[in-house]
């Protein structure tokens, strides 16, 4: 049977030449001048192999490796690009478009023949596979249309992809990211419950798992009975290396309303990183849900496995550190230290030393209104403030979102208040403005000191927060003082 070759060249001399070639060493050649013409004929004609140009106008020869490979019915037919220019880049290309095989123009007949035959004995096409091919003939295989869903397809994975890229702006605040996360989840994935669950990078860190329920009441036992199922699953998958995500159907259960037996599908996935498991997502549906099925999935899980990669290494850089990031205060864990250390130190060595607590007035409204940047931007300046207010051997740390801590050795109440009021003040008046915005901002203070009463550092903080909740009890903008028996 003779070898059939479909040949696109736009370059008339070119194309003679070649058939002229391809003809005399015995090939049935048919022609085609430009690559959508080429991807019309490859139905019509039904080749053993593709000899395409890759210069040429409207669907180049990239693009019509690339529409071929891209098509189970017709992606076995190899294809040979040929080049003028032996440029790297026209190699790495046509490698990209999956073609066998890349060939200099300049290359003569015999050498062509011989990497034509090697490639027919490589990559035979069978009657089978050709019979299929012609049974498309039927349908829609303009090369436009075909390019056409390609470019869907393509438009809605980087749409998609995108839209998981922007959550990589929440990785500091954890629930606003999980918030976001549900909801994009939501927009695609069919599902009852579905759960989040990130790991920390310290050991010491709760196990949170974040549920969504679509805005639903859920028992209580549901959900004991979900997280217990979760990170059951995360456990016995732990050891696995990759990011596999297995879909186990349940049974049929009785048709109680969102029982756990009611969950006919679910899915768990853990995300797996340099062989440490980092987190872990999971939806349960009442209904048949093939998840597997699902064609973005691939793309999703990729997506997600990069936003929980980012998070970890996120936290384990927070954690490593000593100073926190926005803000250039001494970090939380630097708090707890910090603390630990004067507490002892002034029952070893009695002297005063206080301990006030900050936190913004109404910061959720700041960033509600204004946006997180802002949020951002406030809690920097009321920082900077804090800064210019203290002397330089007191202590400042940022103590947990919008909470700011200082600790102020050799200073009693009396003494402390001076600089804490003065911050406030400061905070008070200060004009904000970003991105020409304006606002007001006020802070409220909680303020303690080493009472004779206090046994450990953990009581004297509890005071501290017990006064910063009196402050904002009775009208916020305040500092409010612990009472309490001060050393002689
Ligand atoms: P109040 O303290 O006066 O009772 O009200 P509030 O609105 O400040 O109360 P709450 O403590 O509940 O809200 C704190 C908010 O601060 C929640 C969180 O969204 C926000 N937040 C925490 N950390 C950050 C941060 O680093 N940046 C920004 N922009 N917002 C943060
Ligand atoms: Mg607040
Ligand atoms: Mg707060």
């Amino acid at each position: 049977m003779t070898v059939k070759i479909l040949l696109v060249e736009d370059s008339d001399s070119q194309r003679e030449f070649l058939k002229e070639g391809l003809s005399n060493h015995g090939f049935e050649v048919e022609i085609a001048r430009n690559g959508a013409e080429g991807y019309k004929k490859l139905f019509e004609y039904v080749p053993d192999l593709v000899i395409s140009d890759i210069m040429m106008p409207a669907i180049d020869g990239y693009q019509l490796c690339r529409l071929i490979k891209n098509k189970d019915e017709t992606k076995k037919i190899p294809v040979i690009l040929l080049t003028m220019l032996d440029k790297k880049i026209d190699s790495f290309w046509g490698k990209k478009a999956g073609a066998q095989l890349f060939l200099s123009k300049s290359i003569d007949i015999e050498e062509l023949i011989k990497n034509i035959n090697a490639t027919l004995r490589r990559y035979p096409v069978t009657a089978e596979y050709k019979a299929a091919m012609t049974a498309q003939i039927s349908g829609d295989n303009s090369a436009q249309s075909q390019l056409n869903v390609i470019l869907n397809d393509l438009l809605l994975k980087s749409v998609f992809a995108n839209e998981f890229r922007n959550l990589s702006d929440f990785l500091n605040y954890e629930r606003i990211l999980v918030e976001k996360l549900f909801s994009l989840l939501s927009s695609f994935v069919e599902y009852h419950v579905a759960g989040v669950y990130f790991a920390s990078p310290d050991n010491f860190s709760e196990n949170i798992l974040y549920i969504d329920t679509l805005g639903r009441n859920l028992s209580k036992n549901l959900l004991s009975d979900i997280q217990y199922d979760f990170f059951r699953k995360l456990e016995e998958i732990k050891p696995i290396r990759d990011n596999k995500f297995e879909v186990v159907r349940m049974l049929l259960g009785k048709e109680m309303d969102y029982s756990f037996n009611d969950m006919k599908s679910k899915i768990i996935i853990p995300l797996v990183f340099d062989k440490k498991l980092i987190g872990g997502i999971c939806f349960y549906t009442r209904s048949d849900t093939d998840y597997a099925s699902f064609r973005f999935f691939d793309i999703m899980i990729s997506e997600l496995l990069a936003i929980f990669k980012m998070k970890y290494q996120y936290t384990e850089k927070e954690f490593m550190s000593v100073l926190d990031g926005l803000t250039g205060l001494y970090n939380r864990r630097q708090f707890e230290l910090g603390l630990e250390q004067e507490f002892n130190r002034t029952k070893r060595h009695p002297a005063d030393f206080s301990l006030a607590i900050l936190d913004i007035d109404f910061f959720k409204k700041v960033n509600d209104t204004y946006g997180h940047q802002y949020g951002d931007y406030v809690l920097k300046t009321v920082s900077d403030l804090m800064k210019s207010s203290f002397r330089k051997t007191d202590l400042l740390y940022r103590y947990g979102g919008e909470e700011l801590v200082m600790i102020m050795p050799e200073t009693n109440i009396e003494g402390a208040l001076i600089p804490v009021q003065r911050l406030r003040k400061a905070i008070e008046d200060y004009a904000f403005e970003y991105n020409g915005v304006k606002a007001k901002v006020t802070a409220s203070i909680g303020l303690t000191m080493n009472f004779i009463e206090f046994k450990n550092a953990t009581e004297l903080l509890k005071s501290a927060d017990e006064a910063l909740y009196k402050a904002k009890e009775s009208g916020r903008n305040r500092v409010i003082i612990h009472e309490g028996n001060a050393h002689d």
